[in-house]
Parts: structure tokens; C-alpha cells; sequence
């Protein structure tokens, strides 16, 4: 009877294995084709200084509106995307989007931009950039690229030069999720980053935990001996901004202020003055 049992399990798993082969296998075509079906949208979410409350800038968040799947969260369908290739095109049309956008921006704010490891294999990488930069019109030091750690656990010739081109042309580097990476702190070494991204995680427990102070605190003291700027992700309480505010934590992110959403629809007190569209 266990045997029968067994064997009915094994069929039971190869068939929900089959079923999610499959269905990656249709996501993955159904991405090769969502960028000229125009199915893709950038939403933006404000990071604020901690002090005034007011956004310094403005991070890019990819959304995937898929047809029957309703609106397809980055963490879905980046990974596919890294594997297919089709992060390289998607990657490419997120920086046009994002810059073109900010253009616009009167106010002035930055955008930030998540660049995925995949996209330093490129030795176009900094050329793509410049050239998006001068067919927007944006400011170098208006755009700030965000890396994980996995770009710099590599760390090839290549990725080190195509950082340092970009930061001498002005742009910015940030490394995001700070802390839940393999080599947190031998990243702090190999790169001088402008700006650490305090993952979630550890700004979930602010500021009930001990523990999560201790770490939140020692990064934002890391940065400035660094001199480097921190911004706090995923702050979603008053309380966690009082106490990411008394550390002097530089800038802060998340729900508490706004959530991600075309510029447009940001709460009033959020969103950029936009230049008036120029009439040919
Ligand atoms: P990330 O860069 O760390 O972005 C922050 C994520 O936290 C976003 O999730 C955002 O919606 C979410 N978030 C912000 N505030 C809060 C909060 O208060 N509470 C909670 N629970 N979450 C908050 P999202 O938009 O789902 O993006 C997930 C990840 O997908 C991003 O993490 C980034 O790694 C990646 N991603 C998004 N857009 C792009 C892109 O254009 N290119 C690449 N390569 N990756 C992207
Ligand atoms: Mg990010
Ligand atoms: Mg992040
Ligand atoms: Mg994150």
C-alpha cells in the first residue's frame, strides 16, 4: 500500500512539474512578444527626504499588463526574462521610458532605475546610456542606476569600468537590498557607491526590535563614513520613519508616502511639476 502511495505521489509531482514547466514556458513566449504588443508600464514611486518629506526622486518599477494574467509584478517575470535574454531589450526600454519621463520633471528630481546583472554583460552598456541621455535631454545627475550585490559578485573588468565611465559622466550608483546579499560588506570596497538602499527586511521590525535597530543603525553610520547617502526601503509606518529619522537615515521609501503608480496618479503632494508639453 505505501508503494502504491508512492507511486501515486511520484505522478502527482511529475504532473504539477509538468504543469509549471509549461506555464513558464508560455510566460517566456508570451514575454517575447510584450514589448511591441506595448503591454509594459513603468510605475514610479517617490523616495523623500527624511527630513522635509519632500521626493527627491523617484523610483522606476516595472509593470507587465498581460492580457489574461491582469497586471504581472516584476518579481514574476524579471527572473524570465533574465534567462530568455529579453531583459536586454526590456532593460533598454525601461532607461527611455524612465529618462524621457523625467525630462519633464520641472521640480528636478532624480529617477532611479534598477539595472539587472545580466545587462553589465553588455559592453554596449555605457554607450546605451549616454545615448539615452542626450536623446532625453536629462542630466547625467538626474539618473541613478540601482545594482545588487549579484553585479558585483562577478565583479569582471568590464562591470568595474563601465561603473566607474558611468559615475565619471555624472550618473549615480546605488546598491540596493543592501544586507541580504553574500558579500554585503566587501561590495562597500569594491565599488564607491553614492547611495545604500536599506532592504525591507530590516525596516520591517523598526523599531520594535533591538536587533533591527542595531543593524539599521550601523549601516546608516556605514554610509556616512563612506559618504554615502541611505535610503530606508519599505517604510510602511510613522513609526518606522521617526526612527529611521533619529538615526539620520537620509532618505526614506515606501507605502507610508506612496505606492508605486504612473506619475500622474501619485498623491498631489507627491508628484513632480511636469513641463507643458510643447506644441509643434
Ligand atoms: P526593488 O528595486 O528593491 O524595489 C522595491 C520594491 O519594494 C518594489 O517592488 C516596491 O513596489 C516595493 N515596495 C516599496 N515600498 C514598499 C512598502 O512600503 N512595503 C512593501 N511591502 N513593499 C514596498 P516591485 O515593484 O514588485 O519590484 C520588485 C523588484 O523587481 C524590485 O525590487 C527590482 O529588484 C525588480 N525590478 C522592478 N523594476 C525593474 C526593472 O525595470 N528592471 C529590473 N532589472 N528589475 C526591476
Ligand atoms: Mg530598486
Ligand atoms: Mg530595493
Ligand atoms: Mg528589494
Amino acid at each position: 500500500k505505501a508503494k502504491a502511495d508512492g507511486r501515486g505521489c511520484a505522478r502527482r509531482y511529475d504532473q504539477s512539474l509538468d504543469e509549471a514547466l509549461r506555464q513558464r514556458k508560455s510566460l517566456e513566449q508570451d514575454l517575447g512578444r510584450a514589448l511591441e504588443r506595448q503591454q509594459f508600464e513603468v510605475h514610479y514611486q517617490p523616495i523623500v527626504d527624511s527630513a522635509t518629506q519632500q521626493p527627491t526622486s523617484y523610483e522606476a518599477l516595472l509593470r507587465w499588463r498581460h492580457p489574461e494574467l491582469g497586471l504581472v509584478p516584476p518579481g514574476s517575470f524579471i527572473p524570465v526574462a533574465e534567462q530568455s535574454g529579453a531583459i536586454a531589450a526590456l532593460g533598454e526600454w525601461v532607461l527611455q521610458q524612465a529618462c524621457s519621463e523625467a525630462a519633464s520633471w520641472q521640480s528636478g528630481e532624480s529617477v532611479a532605475v534598477n539595472l539587472s546583472a545580466m545587462q553589465f554583460h553588455d559592453t554596449l552598456l555605457f554607450d546605451k546610456v549616454a545615448s539615452v541621455l542626450r536623446r532625453t535631454g536629462l542630466a547625467p545627475a538626474r539618473l541613478e542606476l540601482e545594482i545588487t550585490e549579484s553585479v558585483l559578485l562577478e565583479a569582471s573588468d568590464l562591470t568595474l569600468s563601465t561603473l566607474r565611465r558611468l559615475k565619471a559622466m555624472g550618473v549615480r550608483i546605488a546598491m540596493d537590498d543592501f544586507g541580504t546579499g553574500y558579500s554585503s560588506l566587501s561590495s562597500m570596497r569594491s565599488f564607491p557607491f553614492d547611495k545604500i538602499k536599506i532592504d525591507r527586511s530590516f525596516v520591517k521590525d523598526l523599531p520594535g526590535s533591538s536587533d533591527a535597530r542595531a543593524i539599521v543603525e550601523l549601516i546608516v553610520q556605514l554610509g556616512r563614513q563612506l559618504g554615502m547617502r541611505t535610503t530606508a526601503e519599505g517604510v510602511e509606518t510613522h513609526e518606522q520613519a521617526a526612527c529611521l529619522r533619529a538615526m539620520s537615515c537620509s532618505e526614506l521609501q515606501g507605502y507610508l508616502f506612496d505606492r508605486p503608480a504612473p506619475i500622474a496618479d501619485l498623491s498631489s503632494s507627491n508628484r513632480p511639476i511636469i513641463a507643458e508639453a510643447k506644441r509643434a
